[in-house]
């Protein structure tokens, strides 16, 4: 887009200067004089002026990607070590629900080395075709070979939208083809839907720090491409007799070449607890009041065969290793009990963990907004409540 003064109907009225939000007009010789560092091209100046002395004009859509005709749901069917990973199963049960609603087809993508047995599978959770490409080069995740591949296979099969997990390789490889292709990424969506009426795919993520939740659109561009939070969407149903097409795509070895070499793959040694599958968590935040008191919570986790979180405030506060953060900048979970002891319930805590079965929460402050989205609220010092239930759970697991 660009802005320009259209000098021989400005008569310096100033009424531009007023509507602009970033100081962004002044006037001189009687004129106006847009500073194009500091105009964001809002257009509150152009609705003002009453002599049509400002032009705004638009970039033409459809630049990059491709428009026209695209066809179908992709899911990025995510393996390590040639095992599909959960967030798959999310992302397939989302793709059906999409696919149905804009009466197309729900594929799969697999990259990596001989993982074709997996694909019955990915059928059987509700896919109706999987584009495949299998080479030594794609057996373990590498940036340049699965982006070529990636790339590849959306320009030449065109899919109208492309999810994929918000993990640390999604993260890296969806951000690489959307600029390759030139299309929209909407990153870290907590909720997906269609619009009927123009079918472009609704992404919703929280935004401006997590005090509102931003609905985005791809209007131009094609596929419209989000990224989706791990434990956000229910899973597609496992053992569903369906069946389906296999597209075995093979790429020339020389494209797949990777200017970085893998040496060896560590797993995190900090990690001893996996949040984002446990079934039980016991959560500590601010009100714990120091790295030492995490041990009671820690003992009621051990008694109730759960794992640990935190809130923001206490990993900030170095108490918790940020592995254990739960929230919008940390984990996201969905236990089947969420125990949170001393933790206000900020908006950006909740999106991480408001999915939980059964959320009991333990605040000494009645009005603390955790309680709003609680199922059961102990209003009381969690220093007397959390012993008292590890002493319990204690006692009725050994009887
Ligand atoms: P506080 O809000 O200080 O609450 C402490 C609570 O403990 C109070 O309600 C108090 O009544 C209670 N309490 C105190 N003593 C006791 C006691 N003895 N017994 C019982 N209760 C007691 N936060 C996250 O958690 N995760 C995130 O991922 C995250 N991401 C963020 C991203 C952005 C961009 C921003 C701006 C913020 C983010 N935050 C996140 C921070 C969030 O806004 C809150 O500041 C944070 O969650 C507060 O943590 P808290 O509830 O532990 O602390």
């Amino acid at each position: 887009m660009s802005i320009k003064i259209l000098l021989d109907k400005c008569t310096g009225c100033g009424l531009c200067i007023k509507a602009c939000p970033f100081n962004a007009i002044t006037i001189e010789d009687k004129k106006a004089r847009i500073d194009l560092d500091k105009c964001n091209l809002c257009g509150a100046c152009v609705d003002v002026c009453r002599l049509k002395a400002i032009e705004l004009v638009k970039a033409a859509p459809a630049r990059g990607g491709f428009s026209g005709k695209s066809q179908d749901v992709w899911v990025f069917c995510e393996q390590k070590k040639g095992e599909i990973q959960s967030i798959s199963w999310e992302l397939l049960g989302k793709g059906r629900e999409l696919a149905d609603k804009l009466k197309t087809k729900l594929c799969a993508v697999l990259l990596g080395h001989n993982v074709k047995t997996k694909t019955p599978e990915i059928f059987s959770r509700g896919a109706d075709k999987v584009y495949l490409v299998d080479s030594p080069a794609l057996a373990n995740y590498q940036n340049e070979p699965y982006t070529v591949a990636l790339v590849r296979l959306i320009e030449k099969y065109r899919p109208e939208i492309f999810l994929c997990g918000a993990t640390t390789t999604g993260r890296s490889l969806v951000s690489r083809v959307a600029v390759k292709i030139d299309t929209g990424l909407t990153a870290d969506c907590t909720g997906l839907d269609i619009d009927p009426k123009d079918r472009l795919l609704l992404q919703t993520r929280p935004a401006f720090g997590g005090n509102i939740m931003a609905t985005i659109i791809t209007p131009n561009h094609r596929p419209q491409m989000a990224t989706v939070r791990h434990k956000v969407m229910k899973e597609a149903e496992a053992g569903q007799d369906r069946s389906g097409e296999v597209v075995e795509e093979v790429i020339d070895e020389s494209l797949l070449a990777s200017r970085s070499k893998l040496l060896d793959i560590v797993e995190e040694i900090e990690a001893t607890v996996n949040l984002a599958e446990a079934d039980i968590i016991v959560s500590g935040g601010r009100g714990v009041g120091g790295p030492e008191n995490f041990k009671m919570l820690e003992e009621l986790a051990l008694a109730l065969g759960g794992a640990v979180g935190a809130s923001r405030a206490a990993v900030d506060a170095d108490w918790m290793p940020y592995s254990h953060q739960v929230g919008q900048t940390g984990k996201t979970v969905c236990p089947k009990l969420y125990i949170a002891c001393g933790i206000s319930g900020q908006i950006q805590h909740l999106i991480g963990m408001q999915s939980s079965k059964t959320i009991v929460a333990i605040n000494k402050d009645p009005e603390a907004p955790i309680f709003k989205i609680a199922t059961y609220g102990i209003v009381d010092d969690l220093f007397k409540v959390v012993p008292l239930l590890t002493k319990r759970f204690k006692e009725s697991s050994k009887k």
